[in-house]
């Protein structure tokens, strides 16, 4: 236990933190009374009032002396004055925080990556029911501590903490919701909004915005008045935007900074700066006809005036008194005078709040470097699909065009889901053409020339029947002209429709047993086999039950008219239900439409 003398607000210590600094002579103790010395160094700090915790940022402070920051300091103060007990203590880890905001901060997409950020920083402990103050160079954020596990004050330091971010109340929950709704529009469409706005740009390669107030538009939905990489803060609600700008996408998001209607339209140089200049105004600029160039430019000249500052604008008789200019900005009001005046002339911190980088004394440039360069920009990972920061860039990279998170995320191995081996996610893609290349060059396959048969045909045999259905037709003797195997190809038939195979289940039409097959006598038999069978270039021999039955799904899905038959035999004979057959046959088979 230490006991102060006095208690002193520093400026030096942030405001809204736990952080102390204490004098030399107590490390020196901690030292010797702790080997190795606990960490973080966690003080409970008592008056004869009040209590609470703090972590040491130095010791550095005069004798004697406690420097408080100014939220410790007002906690502290109180009727019994201030000398102050200092006790160092070990509190638990924490496990589970849950957090409110007690407002809607639009401008904070991700609260967790915010905290994870913030947190630490500034606080080395928590306490239930406790409002955290944190702080970035657009704003400030309350948000109460809810839930806290394991106990009612715990130490954030070197633990995972399960973090939860819940809406303060229902109205809040229906804005948390609110967001994902976004109003769309496409090119030559406009849309009256002051709400975030998605723009669908297509195969445009040049677009013109334009709006009845200033805008800021970005490639992510989380664009917001402090991150944004396109703005109208220097002069008209317009902008061009083309594919060849670094960070283009086709997808982009704008956010209006008041109520206007705003308008996407093609743009082309030749519309903007006509090549004639036979029919344009002197003075105001406007495209008249021929005819009336004359007097509509005495009349314009009376009547019109140029802003001398040369932005273009022309008044009615007099430039208005709230037309502004300044630096290379201009503008029509008041609010938008004041915009440029924040975004552009006062000063913010060098230091971007968050990775530490040099920006500008310019929030401008903090706006656009939180939106494209900071480490901590969110991006949607193509990997793993979350909102995520892309972290700083290393140079693999930067020459694979892939995000750092997504170049470490994308480095996971995940097996392929045809061929079982593994893959990292990033080549999962190439991987995927490779087996659909392969796919669509593959040979159809040969099937059994036995319409019931579903096998592959048999290399061994001219007749082209697979192994199984040549099999009883098989002699060893020789025969050149190929006459013996034709005779033992008619008695079979013969046998097939004077006797039957003698299953009941068999579905060969040229079969006594299937039922298909009647004649009335032997004669009739032997001239459809002479006459029909001999000469057909397909067999109708009988087969066993599992062909007979895969035959079956065979006709089902050759009704499809997706794939071949000999595909669809195949993938029958390598499948048994219809579900595998159908997945079998996507990943190997090439489709009507594809041959
Ligand atoms: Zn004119
Ligand atoms: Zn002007
Ligand atoms: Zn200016
Ligand atoms: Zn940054
Ligand atoms: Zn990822
Ligand atoms: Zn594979
Ligand atoms: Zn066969
Ligand atoms: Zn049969």
């Amino acid at each position: 236990m230490f006991s102060f003398a006095r208690v002193e607000k520093s400026t030096a210590i942030p405001v809204h933190s736990d952080k102390i600094d204490l004098p030399a002579s107590v490390l020196e103790s901690l030292v010797k009374q702790h080997d190795p010395l606990p960490h973080p160094l966690t003080f409970r700090l008592a008056t004869a009032t009040n209590v609470c915790y703090a972590g040491v940022r130095e010791f550095s402070a005069p004798e004697d002396t406690v420097f408080v920051s100014g939220d410790l300091f007002e906690a502290l103060k109180g009727e019994g004055g201030f000398p102050v007990q200092a006790e160092l203590i070990e509190l638990p880890k924490a496990t589970d925080l849950s957090i409110k905001p007690l407002k809607l901060y639009k401008n904070i997409l991700d609260w967790k990556w915010f905290l994870e950020a913030k947190l630490t920083k500034y606080y080395c402990s928590l306490t239930r029911g406790q409002t955290l103050h944190l702080e970035d160079e657009f704003g400030s954020y309350e948000l109460l501590i809810d839930k806290l596990e394991p106990a009612p004050t715990v130490c954030i330091i070197d633990t995972d903490i399960n973090l939860d971010v819940v809406p303060l109340n229902d109205e809040m929950a229906k804005q948390f919701l609110h967001r994902e709704t976004i109003d769309a529009i496409r090119v030559n469409e406009n849309a009256q909004t002051n709400k975030l706005l998605k723009l669908e740009l297509e195969d445009h390669e040049r677009v013109l915005i334009t709006a009845d107030t200033d805008f800021v538009v970005s490639n992510l939905p989380n664009v917001s008045d402090h991150s944004f990489i396109w703005h109208t803060l220097n002069g008209d609600n317009k902008l061009m935007l083309q594919s060849t700008f670094p960070y283009f996408e086709r997808t982009l998001y704008l956010l209006p900074f008041g109520p206007t209607l705003v308008q996407l339209s093609p743009y082309s140089f030749e519309t903007a700066n006509p090549v004639s200049s036979a029919n344009v105004c002197s003075n105001c600029g406007a495209t008249v006809a021929a005819t009336s160039k004359i007097m509509h430019e005495n009349f314009c000249l009376r009547n019109n005036v140029k802003c001398p500052h040369g932005c273009g604008k022309v008044f009615l008789r007099t430039v208005p008194e709230n037309h502004w200019h300044c630096c290379e900005a201009y503008g029509d009001d008041e609010t938008s005078f004041k915009r440029h005046q924040k975004y552009y002339h006062e000063p913010v911190p060098l230091e971007c709040s968050r990775c530490s980088q040099m920006v500008s004394t310019r929030l401008v440039d903090h706006c656009v470097h939180v939106a494209t360069s900071c480490p901590y920009t969110l991006h949607e990972c193509r990997f793993c699909h979350l909102m995520v920061p892309k972290m700083e860039a290393s140079t693999d990279a930067l020459l694979s065009g892939m995000s750092q998170h997504e170049l470490e995320c994308g480095s996971k191995t995940t097996e392929c889901p045809r061929c079982k081996r593994n893959v990292r996610l990033r080549d999962l893609e190439s991987h995927m053409k490779l087996h659909e290349l392969n796919r669509v060059s593959k040979p159809k396959p040969v099937i059994c020339s036995n319409v019931n048969c579903i096998r592959e045909a048999a290399t061994s045999n001219e007749l082209k029947l697979c192994e199984f259905c040549f099999g009883p037709l098989y002699s060893p003797i020789n025969d050149p002209t190929g006459q013996k195997l034709r005779s033992r190809v008619e008695r079979r038939y013969i046998l097939q429709l004077n006797s039957g195979c003698g299953n009941t289940w068999c579905k060969n039409k040229e079969c006594k047993s299937s039922g298909m097959a009647s004649f009335k006598n032997f004669g009739e038999i032997l001239n459809h086999i002479k006459t029909q069978l001999m000469n057909s270039s397909v067999f109708y021999f009988c087969v066993d039950l599992a062909t007979t039955k895969k035959l079956l799904m065979v006709s089902l899905l050759l009704d499809e008219h997706e794939y071949d038959r000999a595909w669809i035999c195949k993938a029958v004979q390598a499948k048994d239900n219809l579900d595998d057959v159908r997945s079998w046959l996507s990943n190997n088979a090439v489709r009507i439409d594809e041959a």
